[in-house]
This record gives structure tokens, sequence and C-alpha cells, in this order.
């Protein structure tokens, strides 16, 4: 049996350390969530596979459907009613996002379709005004290759380095040897707040503490935190923060960047087009301010809004009990795991968040994959967009189960059964 330690750091557990998990209904919560009744090959349908996408409750897809059913009309210059009617709950879906990331001003929270586009954003604006020759990008070996490639183009552009802090075999950052990547030429250091392989939790106050004490700016990747943890842009101090809606109970197509705004103001538009700007001649064009600069065309308005409404079915949930839920079944997962036989556990770190990978014995991670999908267990297996990391890890591929706010220990039970049946065909 594998040994793993699972406790989690302060910022994991609940914060009063009085609410636990068994004070979040999560029989209610399922029922928020329409594709959970669905049967998958006559069985019940096990959702395993948050961290590639969330299921949305159905409080999402209405307030989408009341959006396009009832306020739908381009966003910003309009006059007519449903022009304002759209704008408002646009600009709405700001605010509710700026309150989310506890932002100092709505403005520094810029719409984009997801963490992708937001990192290639700041590579390709503040990147490449910030960073020249010699200068150096410092991520990890943990990251999703969307936090790694847009710096590998930035470096190929500018003639600058990409470095890489290690991680022990448990997965976690050697923040030692982090802290001694961070050197005179280190412009920007970029950092994945939650591993989507390992689970891993990383410290980020203390990551942006060294960054900024020697003069590096940070972005954090929050794609697999923003579901899962309480994000407070200012107490972490980032410059930089990264997420998507579809993660986070909200659609596909939207997410958003947060930026500083003393950053943002200094910084080139990313694409031109209408909406960035103030006033286009064929001699001059003057840029329109943050958050309208970063934000050329016409938006993903619905999108918009539901993700303004996976914020607000956030902000519903006990927020405290939901965490402590959350770890509670990622323990017990981990536990129930290391249990079975030929099981092996990948990132065993000891702040871990929502996300169980493994491999078992020599059988392809895809064949595990297939055979729970009969069973109607959706777990997602492969190199999870982060082959470096697979490379360090010393596998090919991986078998990954990740969790939501509706997931129970029930849904563990049924992936250890559905493995043991993996089993018996690979004996
Ligand atoms: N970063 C991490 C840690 C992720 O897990 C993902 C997606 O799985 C991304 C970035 C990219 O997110 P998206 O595809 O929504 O842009």
């Amino acid at each position: 049996m594998t040994t793993v330690q699972t406790t989690a750091p302060a910022l994991v557990h609940g914060r009063s350390g009085r609410i636990g998990a068994t004070d979040f209904d999560v029989e209610r919560v399922r029922r928020d969530f329409p594709i959970l009744r669905e049967k998958v090959h006559g069985k019940p349908l096990v959702y395993l596979d948050s961290a590639a996408t969330s299921q949305k409750p159905q409080a999402v897809i209405d307030a989408m459907s009341r959006f396009l059913l009832k306020e739908n009309a381009n966003v910003h210059r309009g006059v007519h009613y449903l022009a304002e009617r759209a704008t408002d709950a646009y600009e709405g879906a700001r605010s509710k996002v700026q309150r989310f990331l506890n932002a100092e001003h709505a403005e520094e929270i810029i719409f984009v379709r997801g963490t992708t586009e937001a990192i290639n954003l700041v590579a390709q604006t503040y990147g490449k005004t910030h960073l020249g020759d010699g200068d150096e990008v410092l991520i990890t070996e943990m990251e999703h290759h969307s936090n790694i490639v847009p710096w590998q183009m930035l470096c190929e552009q500018t003639g600058a380095r990409l470095r890489v802090a290690p991680i022990n075999d448990t997965g976690e950052l050697l923040l030692e040897e982090f802290e001694k990547l961070i050197g005179p030429r280190t412009r920007l250091v970029a950092v994945t707040h939650v591993s989507n392989v390992l689970g891993t939790v990383n410290p980020i106050r203390r990551i942006v503490e060294m960054a900024h004490a020697r003069g590096a700016r940070v972005l954090v990747d929050g794609a697999q935190a923003a579901p899962h943890l309480d994000i407070d842009v200012q107490a972490l101090g980032c410059d930089f923060y990264a997420f998507s809606g579809h993660k986070m109970y909200g659609p596909t197509g939207i997410g958003v960047l947060y930026g500083r705004s003393e950053l943002l103001d200094a910084m080139p538009p990313y694409q031109g087009g209408g909406d960035m700007i103030l006033s286009v001649s064929f001699e001059k064009t003057i840029y329109n301010k943050s958050p309208a600069k970063f934000e050329a065309g016409t938006p993903n308005m619905a999108g918009a809004v539901g993700l303004g409404a996976a914020v607000d079915f956030l902000g519903s949930l006990n927020r405290e009990a939901l965490v402590a839920h959350e770890q509670d079944v990622l323990d017990y997962g981990i536990r129930a795991l290391a249990e079975v036989p030929g099981l092996r556990l990948i990132g065993t770190a000891r702040g871990k968040a929502s996300v169980i990978s493994f491999v078992l014995d020599d059988v392809h991670p895809h064949d595990i994959g297939t055979i729970l999908d009969r069973e109607g267990i959706a777990i997602r297996t492969g190199h999870h967009c982060a082959q470096p990391l697979m490379s360090r890890l010393g596998v090919v591929a991986t078998a990954r189960a990740s969790l939501a706010c509706h997931s129970t220990r029930r849904d563990i039970d049924a992936l250890v059964s559905g493995l043991g049946k993996v089993r018996e065909i690979f004996r």
C-alpha cells in the first residue's frame, strides 16, 4: 500500500475549523445539476472529470437562456432598451467576478476565452514589452501546456530564456530551488495555483513574496483553483491571475484575466478592433482604457452572464463546508485508491485539492478509462496537457479522477469497484 500524507494546508481547509464536511448538503447540491440524472451505458453517471470541464448547475443554464430569451443585444454603445439591459448584464458579471477574486477595481477584470487566452494575452502584451534578449521567465515542472507554450513563443520572439523550477517525487515544488532560480534577469514568474495532474496546491503568497523581492512579476494559472479555493488576489499579492469559466460551473468560451490596474494601464492592447478604441483615424488610433482595451470585438455576452451565475452559484454554497466536503471526498478517495492492488498514486503532496492521478500495474490508462466508461464512470486519461510533467514523473500517461462540489464518497466507491473490473480483465 502506498503511504500518503493527506493533511492539507490551512488554505484548503475551512477557515474556522468549526464547519465540517457533514455541514454540506451534497444531495441537495446534486439536484442542482440536471446532467447527474443521466444514465451512461444504462448505468448512473459517475462524473469524475470536472478538472477537464465541470458540469453546469440549473442556475447557470437558466441565466444564459434568460439572457438569450429576454436581454440579448450587442453590448456598449447601444441606446436602445435591450442594448442597455445586455450591457448591464455583461458589466454586472464583471462586478461579480471582481468580488469573487476580491480585486480592487472592476477594470482589473478582463473577459477572455479562458485561461489559455489569458496567459497568451499577458505573454504577448506585458511579455513583449518587458522582456528582451537574456531576460528570463520562470515556470515550474508541473505546468499545463497553456502555461508553457505561450512563454516559449515569447522567448522565441524576444530572445528571452525559459527556466523551469523542479518538483520532488511527491509533486511538491522545491521552494529553495525555485527561489535560487529567481535571478536578476527574471522578469516574470508563471506558476499554477493547483496542478491539474497532481492536485498540488502551490504556496502562491510565498512565491509572490520571493518574486517581488527580486523585482519579478507573477502570473498565477488559477484554472484548477477557482472552483475549489477561496481566491483573494489582493491577499495573494499576484500581478496576474487567470481562470476559465467552464471549470468552475460556468460555460465554455469565457474566462478571466485579472491584472493589477497599474500594469494593465501600461500594457499595449492584445488585439485590434471594435470597442478597444477611443477614436480611430487612418493617421492615428487612440486606445480605450482597460478592460475595453483588451476586449476587442463583440464579447461572449451570454458566456459572461453564465459565468456571473456560476459565481453566484458558488457564493450560494457554504464555502467553508464545501471546502471541507471536497477535502473529505479527496482524502477518502486517496485512501481507497491506495488500497487497490497494483495501483500507484501520482502526486501525493501534503497540500492537495480535487485531483487524484494514478497508474494501475501496466494497464494503459486509456484502457482503464474505456472500461470505466462502460460502468458509467467518466475519468480522464492521457498526458493531461502536461507532457513535460509526464516525463519528469517517468510515465507516458495517467488516469485522473477529479472532483467537484457534487462529488461523493459513493462516486469513489463506484470508481474502486470499476477498477476491480479493470483488474479482472487484465489479470
Ligand atoms: N491550466 C490548467 C492548470 C488547466 O488544468 C487547464 C485546463 O485543463 C488550463 C490551464 C487551460 O484551460 P482552458 O483550456 O480552459 O484555457
